[in-house]
């Protein structure tokens, strides 16, 4: 039997339903920061993800789709949505319309270990304020991603991690300072983090292991390496989010597994997934745009997992509410002929109407419960002559007539109550 690609999932009726619902709010509430919505390609050369995610981290060492096609061009299914839309701003000559605020959703493909909120195919939702230096855009995409997942009702169960991995110099500097004092217990390190301690020491700081973290614990801190700029920075999105009242945590060892970022690094954290504890992250990227051979552009943004979320409101029993429709039932052939018709009236009148196509009364009002139908309109012989049908209500079960004429008003009424 055939069956779908390991890591891959059918999104079925219900949850994309869901689905569908993150996204919209997304990109409502990024709509009301200015955020406007971009669509970059899956397909992206090889050489994009390369040149900007850095030869360490893990997508590019180890996740990525990565394939020569027929005519011979080094392509990727893209992982992550950032450098897509840094070089879509190159190459359709955006730079020319600083700042851009942009947002994207769509599909990224990872080859990792699928689990419970781990995929190989997932979804993301982001945003990118491209052409501001300031900590001021840093601030309003952070505030623009905790409204959304306020308005989702999750910031209660969400933790916002913070920190500044400062700029080049001072980055270069705490390299050097971690270098130092890791050697001095390299034999104490997982084996992992000691292919690490020569490529790239930062990502040691990420490291879920027990002993690493123990370590960790007594390391220099990054913050002590920021240069008074970098500080200042820092200090004054610290300052940005408190005048907001938006919670936040400052987490020393937060680094992001991407070469591009720097100054503020940022993720929303829950205790409800399991080892799948992130759900949006981000920070700044500075040098993205010219490592890129575009323009010197800073930007900042982030991207949250759809997946994630849609399973964190299914853990946390949020409902999902559904849109009220209504059943109709025909009783014997004349009806079952005006069915198409009365249907499209309904439908016309913006109502929804689900349709079971054959079987008997007690069948279709079967079908009606399970779809979750708010009522069933019944109508055979006797309702055709007299011009009146009866209205089920299936929570209650109470059972009304109504003249026919009425009976778009009625569906209308019903469908706007809570
Ligand atoms: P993780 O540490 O869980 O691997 P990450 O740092 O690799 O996450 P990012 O590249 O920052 O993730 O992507 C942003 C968000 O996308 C994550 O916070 C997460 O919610 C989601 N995400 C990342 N990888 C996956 C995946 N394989 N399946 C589902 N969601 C994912
Ligand atoms: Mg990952």
């Amino acid at each position: 039997m055939l069956q779908a690609v390991k890591g891959t999932r059918d999104l079925l009726p219900g949850t994309c339903q869901k689905f569908r619902h993150v996204e919209q709010t997304a990109s409502q509430i990024a709509s009301l920061y200015g955020f406007d919505e971009i669509e970059t390609p899956i397909l992206e050369p090889a050489a994009l993800f390369l040149r900007s995610l850095g030869d360490t981290s893990d997508i590019v060492s180890k996740e990525m789709y990565r394939f020569t096609d027929a005519g011979g061009d080094d392509l990727v299914l893209r992982p992550e949505g950032t450098a897509g839309v840094a070089r879509a701003l190159i190459s359709e000559g955006l730079a020319q319309e600083l700042p851009l605020k942009l947002f994207y959703r769509g599909p990224m493909f990872r080859r990792e270990r699928p689990q419970k909120g781990r995929y190989r195919q997932f979804y993301q939702c982001g945003i990118e304020l491209l052409g501001v230096e300031s900590p001021a855009a840093d601030l309003e995409v952070i505030a623009c991603g905790y409204h959304m997942l306020q308005e989702l009702g999750l910031s209660q169960n969400l933790t916002l991690r913070l920190n500044s991995i400062g700029d080049l110099e001072s980055r270069a500097q705490f390299r050097e300072a971690l270098k130092t004092y890791l050697l001095q217990h390299r034999e104490q390190l997982s084996k992992d983090s000691q292919d690490r301690l020569e490529r790239n020491p930062l990502r040691i700081l990420d490291s879920k292991d027990p002993g690493d973290r123990k370590l960790l614990e007594h390391a220099p801190r990054l913050e002590q390496s920021l240069t008074p700029q970098a500080r200042e920075f820092f200090l004054k999105v610290q300052q940005g989010l408190q005048a907001l009242k938006i919670p936040v945590v400052i987490d020393p060892l937060l680094v992001r597994g991407l070469d591009y970022y720097c100054h503020t690094v940022f993720e929303f954290t829950t205790e409800n997934l399991g080892a799948q504890n992130a759900v949006l992250a981000g920070g700044r990227y500075d040098g993205l745009v010219s490592d890129l051979g575009g323009p010197k552009v800073p930007g900042v943004g982030w991207a949250f997992g759809t997946d994630r979320l849609v399973l964190l409101l299914d853990e946390l029993k949020s409902e999902w509410k559904r849109a009220p429709s209504f059943a109709l039932i025909p009783v014997g052939e004349r009806a079952e002929a005006e069915l198409p018709k009365m249907a499209q009236e309904l439908r016309r009148a913006g109502l929804r109407v689900d349709l079971s196509f054959s079987g008997n009364l007690g069948k279709r009002m079967k079908r009606a419960d399970k779809v979750g139908a708010t009522a069933a309109v019944i109508f055979g012989d006797n309702e055709l002559n007299a011009d009146r049908f009866q209205i089920k209500h299936l929570k209650t079960g109470t059972q009304t007539e109504v003249p026919r004429a009425q009976i778009i008003a009625e569906l209308q009424r019903l469908a706007a109550q809570p």
